[in-house]
């Protein structure tokens, strides 16, 4: 029989608010949520966890884990260490990798890398390119979802000719999600030749374009880090006439400005696709909150050297960081409890179809992050777990911290460490 644990004296996040409840853990799964279990569960080992709070583990659905080929600044083991001192227990990982993931052979080295060595679950995409419409249809159900890359970004993945976006968009499967990174190609390279660096209206093209043939062929879209209000505005009408389209809004685009990187602080260090964009864009982002879906960190290290260079990559590190942010968030009253973990769990684990993850409730998996909503702290560079070692957020004064995880009713990280073993994460898609 397997080990049950009451964790008692926390206040609980679920669907329905904000209370002081147990919760009831048998084996990997939540048994129960209510008030004194330990009355009906008196066998079950206790546990203290008065002062914290506890939110289902987070649910990121785009981190870039670097593997296989950029480990020299990521791969599965730091990157899902990173994961768990977020808060974060399940990570859908991205397939620009070197190589990128785009068939049957390439998937398959993926997947026994992460098997391997991963500390949280996870989920791998797989990845478009102008040839493999048919081949990605077939790996579908293995894949948390299609990545097709509209305009250029890190890595050698784009799918800038319409026949070819047409063609995925007939051929992936109807109740699966099509992730696209929406920022017309064409137009990229027209401003960057007039010295502009991706300007919003190369987001709203693409976005445009892409709701189109979304609709068109009734397929599942999902608008990877949408940044502007001409988005949002895009997104708000397709809902509104049926599309079946959601989207994610990362904590850089949601907290940071342009001036970050136009300011001698972060400088290159902020570039990042879609850039940060001007405050009225922000601005636009908090007010459409109805229309964003969910948050995803958009997780994407380089080494300080590669990002100081004369040809610095884009990408920011965000895992450790997110739940500290949004914490903090709650606290400045920008949003609820329950809104974070509608947002960063429940949301993201809807749209991919994760069914036991995202809530704390009977019959899903026990991920849950305890956290202390009163400590307040500095984010810094030293003691992260991603191997690039820094984030854009170092500085930021934050309310909030992650002090332990549970990833399937054991206890993964506690006081700074990370406790599961290399492989003890789960697919889990397949
Ligand atoms: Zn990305």
């Amino acid at each position: 029989m397997s080990e049950s644990v009451l964790l008692y004296g926390g206040e609980v996040v679920t669907p329905q608010g904000v209370a002081r409840q147990d919760i009831l853990i048998e084996g990997e799964r939540i048994a129960a949520v209510g008030p004194d279990l330990a009355v009906q569960r008196p066998h079950a080992r206790q546990v203290d966890i008065s002062g914290l709070v506890a939110l289902p583990g987070l649910v990121d659905v785009h981190a870039h884990l670097r593997e296989p080929g950029g480990e020299h600044k990521e791969d599965f083991h730091s990157g899902t260490c990173a994961a768990l001192a977020g808060g974060v227990t399940t990570v859908l990982a991205m397939p620009n990798t070197s190589p990128p993931i785009v068939d049957r052979q390439t998937f398959e080295q993926a997947s026994a890398l992460a098997a391997a060595k991963a500390v949280c679950d996870y989920g791998l995409y797989i990845g478009a390119t102008l040839d493999n419409a048919a081949g990605v249809a077939a790996l579908a159900g293995q894949a948390a979802a299609l990545k097709m890359y509209i305009g250029s970004s890190t890595g050698s993945l784009l799918v800038d000719q319409r026949a070819a976006q047409i063609a995925h968009f007939e051929a992936y499967p109807k109740d699966k999600v099509i992730a696209v990174h929406a920022e017309d190609e064409a137009a990229v390279q027209y401003y960057a030749a007039q010295g502009q660096r991706r300007p919003p209206i190369c987001a709203a093209l693409a976005t445009a374009h892409t709701l189109t043939l979304a609709g068109h062929t009734r397929r599942r879209l999902h608008v990877c880090h949408v940044s502007t209000r001409a988005e949002l505005a895009l997104i708000r009408e397709a809902k509104a006439r049926g599309v079946r389209v959601t989207c994610e809004a990362t904590p850089h685009h949601l907290l940071m400005t342009i001036d970050e990187e136009r300011a001698d602080r972060l400088g290159s260090l902020a570039q990042v696709n879609p850039p940060l964009r001007e405050a009225e864009d922000v601005a636009a982002l908090w007010a459409g909150r109805d229309v964003i879906d969910l948050v995803a960190t958009d997780h994407a290290p380089h080494t300080l050297e590669e990002k100081r260079g004369s040809a610095p990559p884009s990408g920011l590190p965000g895992l450790e960081t997110v739940l500290p942010l949004l914490l903090t968030a709650v606290r400045e009253g920008r949003l609820s409890l329950p809104d974070l973990v509608r947002w960063a769990a429940t949301r993201p684990a809807e749209v991919f179809g994760l069914a036991r993850k995202g809530q704390i409730a009977p019959g899903f998996d026990a991920d849950l992050a305890l956290v202390d909503p009163s400590a307040e702290w500095t984010i810094g560079n030293e003691g992260l777990l991603t191997r690039c070692g820094w984030t854009p957020f170092a500085g930021w004064q934050v309310r909030g911290r992650v002090e332990q995880v549970y990833l399937r009713g054991r206890l993964a990280f506690a006081a700074g460490r990370v406790l599961a073993e290399p492989g003890s994460g789960r697919n889990v898609i397949s």
